[in-house]
Parts: C-alpha cells; sequence; structure tokens
C-alpha cells in the first residue's frame, strides 16, 4: 500500500512540474546526460572490464582520474560537480555538519535539511539551465530536490534508494521522447550500487565488485542503446563522486570518550570529524585536550589543514576537524559493536584527502561534442560545471573555482 501511495505521488510530481517549457533560443542546443556512478573507483574499469562502458570510453574520452574535492564524501563532490565550486565555497561541506549560524544540523537522512534549498550556496546546473529558459530533469542527483534560489529542475523525483537502476534508466529515456518544447536538455541521473558494494565488501573483494560493476553495465548499455536510438545530439558525461579503500572492522577507532567532553559539539563523518566550540568554550584548552587523544587520528586547526584548498574558514567546518591514519575510520561504541555482533558489514570507506589515489572518481565521456579515443591527465571534479555550460551554450557564473580551459581540449573544435 505504501509503495502504491509511493508510485501515485512519484507520477504526480513527474507530471506536475512538467510546467517548463525551452524557450526557442534553447530548442536547437544539443542535449547533456550527466551521470553519477556513486564510489565508481578511478581504477574499476581497468580492473573489471565492463562491457558497455569500455566500449563508451573507446568512442570518447576518458580521463586516468578525477579527482574528488577534500572530504571525499557523497555530498559535498556531487554538489561540487553541479556548482564547479569546492565544498568550502557552495556550503555543503560534508555529509553531515553544523551550521553555528543556524544553530541546526545537516545530515543526509534528514530530509527536511536535504530538501530546503537555504542549505545550498551556488547555481547548480540544472537551476542555470532553467534560469536561461532550457528545460532540465535529474533523477536523484544530490541537491535537485531542494529549491535552489527558488529553483527546481522541471523534472525531478525525491530520493528514493530502492528505486531500480532500470526504472531510472527508463524515465530518461521517456524524458528524451517528449516532445521537444518539453523536452530536458540537461538531464542528471544517479546510481549507488558501486558505493553500495565496496562499502560492503570493500574495493580489494574483486567477485562482489565486479559483480556490482556489470550490473551497472548492463543497465548502461541500456541507456546508450536507447540514446543512440533516439536520433537526438545526446552527449553522455560518466563521472564518480569519490573512490573507496579498505577498511576493516579492526581499523574502526571509537570517538564516543571525546564526544563527552562539554565543551564543544562533534559531528562525526568517519574520514574526519568536525568539532565546533561551544559559545565561551577555551580555544586552546579544547585544542590541547583533543591533541592529548591523538591515537591513530590527529586533531588539526581547520584552517590549517591543507586539503581545504580556500583556506578552510567555513564556520561549517568546525574550530578543529579530526582526521583519522589512512585506512582508519572515526566510530561510535554502537556502531562498533553491531560490526562485532555481525549485524553490519565493514568492508570500504571513502571521505579521505584526495591525495590518496584510492579516493579518485571516474570522468568519461561520449557524444556528438566530444573528440574521439581521446585520454586525458587527472583534474579536479570542479572543472566540469564549465564544461557543461559550453556544450549547452549556459553562461558561466564568474568566480566559480572551476576553469573553461582545462577541459576545453576534449571538445571537438
Ligand atoms: P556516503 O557513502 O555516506 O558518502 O553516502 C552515500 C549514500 O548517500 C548512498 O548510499 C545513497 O543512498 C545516499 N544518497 C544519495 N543521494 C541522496 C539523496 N539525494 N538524499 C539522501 N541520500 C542520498
Ligand atoms: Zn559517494
Ligand atoms: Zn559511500
Amino acid at each position: 500500500m505504501k509503495l502504491f501511495i509511493q508510485v501515485l505521488l512519484f507520477s504526480f510530481l513527474a507530471v506536475s512540474l512538467a510546467a517548463q517549457s525551452n524557450q526557442s533560443s534553447q530548442l536547437d542546443k544539443p542535449y547533456v546526460i550527466l551521470i553519477s556512478c556513486d564510489g565508481y573507483r578511478y581504477d574499476y574499469t581497468t580492473r573489471f572490464h565492463p562491457p558497455n562502458i569500455g566500449r563508451f570510453i573507446e568512442e570518447g574520452v576518458q580521463a586516468a582520474s578525477m579527482i574528488p574535492s577534500f572530504p571525499s564524501k557523497t555530498f559535498p563532490n556531487h554538489y561540487t560537480i553541479a556548482t564547479g565550486l569546492y565544498p568550502e565555497n557552495h556550503g555543503l561541506v560534508d555529509n553531515t555538519f553544523y551550521d553555528p549560524g543556524r544553530g541546526e544540523l545537516y545530515k543526509i537522512s534528514k530530509r527536511s535539511a536535504v530538501e530546503d534549498g537555504s542549505w545550498y550556496g551556488g547555481t547548480p546546473l540544472w537551476v542555470k539551465a532553467e534560469q536561461n529558459g532550457m528545460v532540465a530533469a535529474s533523477y536523484f542527483f544530490v541537491g535537485s530536490e531542494a529549491g535552489i534560489q527558488g529553483v527546481r529542475p522541471s523534472y525531478y523525483f525525491p530520493y528514493d534508494g530502492y528505486v531500480p537502476n532500470e526504472k531510472r534508466v527508463e524515465q530518461v529515456l521517456q524524458w528524451l521522447q517528449l516532445p521537444e518544447v518539453q523536452r530536458p536538455h540537461f538531464i542528471a541521473m544517479y546510481f549507488s550500487t558501486m558505493d553500495d558494494a565496496g562499502h560492503r565488501y570493500g574495493p580489494s573483494d574483486e567477485q562482489p565488485i565486479q559483480q556490482a560493476l556489470m550490473e551497472l553495465d548492463t543497465v548502461l548499455g541500456q541507456l546508450f542503446d536507447g540514446v543512440k536510438a533516439s536520433g537526438l545530439p545526446v552527449n553522455i558525461i560518466i563521472v564518480s563522486d569519490h573512490g573507496m579503500v579498505d577498511v576493516g572492522p579492526d581499523k574502526l577507532i571509537n570517538i564516543d570518550p571525546l564526544a563527552q567532553e562539554s565543551q564543544y559539539l562533534i559531528a562525526n563523518n568517519g574520514a574526519l570529524a568536525h568539532v565546533y566550540l561551544k559559545d565561551g568554550a577555551n580555544a586552546d584548552s579544547a585544542y590541547l585536550f583533543l591533541k592529548s587523544r591523538e591515537n591513530h587520528f590527529k586533531a588539526w586547526r581547520s584552517a590549517e589543514f591543507p586539503a581545504y584548498r580556500t583556506g578552510g574558514k567555513n564556520p561549517r567546518l568546525g574550530d578543529f576537524i579530526l582526521i583519522p591514519e589512512f585506512g582508519y575510520y572515526l566510530s561510535d561504541s554502537r556502531r562498533i559493536a553491531q560490526v562485532r555482533n555481525n549485524n553490519f558489514k565493514q568492508g570500504g570507506e571513502h571521505g579521505f584527502d584526495p591525495e590518496f589515489l584510492e579516493m579518485h572518481a571516474i570522468f568519461y565521456a561520449n557524444g556528438p561534442a566530444f573528440k574521439t579515443g581521446l585520454a586525458i591527465p587527472s583534474f579536479r571534479n570542479i572543472h566540469v560545471y564549465p564544461l557543461i555550460c559550453r556544450i549547452l551554450g549556459l553562461p558561466i557564473p564568474p568566480g566559480i573555482d572551476g576553469k573553461e580551459e582545462v577541459l576545453r581540449g576534449i571538445l571537438k573544435d
């Protein structure tokens, strides 16, 4: 019954929000599908040879890897790809963080926050498109459920990880079959298959990672076939948000004893934890206390941590951050007990400094705008935004972190 209501609600959303239409100046523009494969590590393709992705790359462009922004977590990186801004600049600094100004916590399981556009800075691609009279659509891309600057894509769905991948592909192909006035020119979509397998088994566990990749490859193959059959000038860009590294159950660090300190709040994301001083707390003594408890992790002043590329000054980062040694993970008594009792399988994690190759993501592209058979070196994920703006003829917002020059060479002249 609940499922039935959800299906009804989804159909209603998809139809009722299809209000926008392409302005005449946008009708002849090409199409872009931006596909995110969460947790697809840069080396999975060469390790496992997925056939459809392999052909896609051969006839298109591939980067040696795409370098995520810090922290290499899902929400900050999807939203960096969507905005061309580093997380410190777009404001989604982690999957879980506190905003001292608002006095509120953001976390990805809190629907009221995820759907509240006031948390999100920058101008995501679908907002940029809609603002320029171009219809946009999203099947679960991070941020697209929120009204950002009061704008959502013409077509979108609230996140539901149980929707089968095939259904997502069918919907995208249906969008491409709409009459041209309603047909979205920018489409974002999302698959969590590789992230799910990577967390559960760890990236070194060949068989389950390969199996997950083949499943994903099959649905991507259906998408490629459908796009080809449409006859439309569609450019497909496949990215991921980050990689994955093995973190076994013995590498979990219990930070509950630190969290009991009354001078600060902690937002723990595993590969890093943000520490926010409470009003009146003494910063030096809190810092010394955290330093004195270092054990397979280090305490840093946020503004001094080198992986923040713009100075680490956003208050949402916290006063201090705790960084585990690579391959260790900050956890708590409850989670550690679940793992020990075999109620939770602990295999892989991410979130670490992008300087570690294991955290690197993918970038593959194919379509009429792209050169064929081109391999390029690794680049940072801030640069995808201006590439897509250029293909779609959308203005690039001034002051973004991504630079158009970085990827211009992958486009045909
Ligand atoms: P993580 O591995 O913790 O960085 O986050 C990955 C998880 O984020 C996936 O398992 C997804 O289920 C979840 N996720 C992805 N997009 C959304 C969304 N729009 N809303 C809520 N959760 C999401
Ligand atoms: Zn992710
Ligand atoms: Zn993940």
